[in-house]
């Protein structure tokens, strides 16, 4: 295999840290060419200086001096803001994007790299969840590959290698569960941030450990799942796997269904998607079939974890229904990490969004960014943020 160039955007957080951690245990496979962050200029110089990117990018404009200074004995190249981020995706120097920034400020710089002609191993779901129907048409335009490396989607990829035009009847997507399984609304209302983000077998950043609290995660999921796969919304289906050893399932025509298992660690999607078509030895630790162990599935609980039920309304509504809910669900993760609203609130805060931003059914990609900003507002309005 040549060696690739990596371009990580968004690579201080949880994708992009474990993303350089594969690039530095593969060093024949896989270099890192641009690197990116919002506001951790000290982990990104680390990173830079360690790795020796073409490009670096601070979302913070305030902290662009000190990028600079720190990497001023290095042939590293510095920009800053959030139009460079956007802005470098366009300079062709890498092979492939991995798009592991957070939210719908992933969606401009993945837009970028798909018209550049970048395949993109993509981790940020919310890109597909705003404008899946534009970011696919666009890929298949420019004849680009998504590689999934959310967990799930990378499960239903890997089942599908081989299976051409096989006719897939069902996806199930599985859920842990998260921290809060089995519980009931009158736990949820006293619920405060510190607990909602213990997640009991992932370890991710802050907003996808809330949705995942939530169900959210596994709502926004379902939509992404729709665009990557081209399915209707009545084939995707959730259920609730808390052990995480299944990491998703597809069922064919036949009735005959395949799964991915394995211990569950983001790094293994990650280096799929880098290395794809090809699969890279590891040490990582694997699943023991002679240690006593039983993998359970249930229904979710679609009464008590009403995002999932919102998600799922979202997927049927289509439009910019999923937009709308994505907006409103980040400002009400964001005000919920920051103590301003419960837990129960971000439910009612989507909710009351998705009833007030006017529908469109087929939105160009201005009416997204439009429709998202109108979401945002009118939700944080809700909390007068
Ligand atoms: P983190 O919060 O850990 O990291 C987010 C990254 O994006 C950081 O590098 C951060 O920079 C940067 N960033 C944050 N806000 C902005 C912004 N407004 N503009 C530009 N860059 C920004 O998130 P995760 O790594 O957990 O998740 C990344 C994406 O991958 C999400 O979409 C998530 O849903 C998806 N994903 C994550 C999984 C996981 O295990 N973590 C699993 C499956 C999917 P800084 O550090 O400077 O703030
Ligand atoms: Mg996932």
């Amino acid at each position: 295999m040549n060696q690739k160039r990596i371009a990580i955007f968004g690579s201080t957080g949880s994708i992009g840290t474990q993303a350089l951690d594969v690039i530095k245990a593969n060093p024949d496979l896989f270099t890192a060419e641009i690197l990116t962050a919002q506001s951790n200029d000290e982990l990104l110089i680390k990173q830079a200086l360690f790795f020796n990117p073409n490009i670096v990018v601070i979302g913070d404009e305030k902290k662009y001096q000190t990028v600079k200074t720190a990497l001023s004995h290095t042939n590293v190249k510095v920009f800053a803001g959030e139009a460079a981020i956007a802005e470098v995706a366009l300079i062709d120097c890498y092979d492939i994007m991995l798009a592991a920034i957070v939210g719908y400020a992933g969606l401009r710089p993945t837009l970028n790299a798909i018209e550049l002609g970048k395949p993109i191993a993509l981790a940020n779901k919310e890109t597909l969840v705003v404008a899946g129907d534009i970011v696919m048409r666009l890929a298949a335009e420019k004849r680009i590959p998504i590689i999934p490396v959310d967990s799930e989607h990378s499960a239903i990829f890997q089942c599908l290698v081989g299976e051409g035009r096989n006719k897939i009847e069902k996806i199930v997507l599985t859920a842990s569960g998260g921290p809060f399984l089995g519980k009931k609304p009158n736990f949820l209302v006293n619920v405060k941030k510190d607990h909602a983000l213990q997640h009991p077998n992932w370890s991710m950043g802050a907003k996808i450990t809330i949705d995942s609290a939530t169900l959210m995660n596994k709502g926004l999921e379902m939509i992404e799942a729709k665009w990557l796969f081209n399915l209707d919304a009545h084939q995707i289906q959730v259920v609730v796997h808390p052990q995480s050893i299944i990491h998703s399932l597809v069922m064919f025509n036949d009735g005959s269904i395949k799964a991915q298992m394995g211990l569950p660690d983001m790094k293994l999607p990650i280096q799929y998607a880098l290395a794809f078509p090809q699969r890279i030895a590891n040490d990582f630790p694997r699943y023991d079939f002679k240690k006593p162990s039983t993998l359970t599935f249930e229904e979710p609980d679609l009464k008590t974890f009403r995002n999932l039920a919102l998600a799922t309304d979202a997927l049927y509504k289509g439009g910019n229904m999923p937009c709308i809910l994505n907006a409103a669900n980040e400002i009400a993760v964001f005000a919920f990490l920051r103590n301003r609203i419960g837990f129960l609130d971000m439910t009612e805060m989507v909710e009351q969004t998705m009833a007030k931003v006017s529908f469109i059914e087929q939105p160009t990609l201005q009416e997204y960014f439009d429709t998202d900003a109108e979401a945002r507002d009118f939700a944080a309005s809700l909390v007068h943020m």
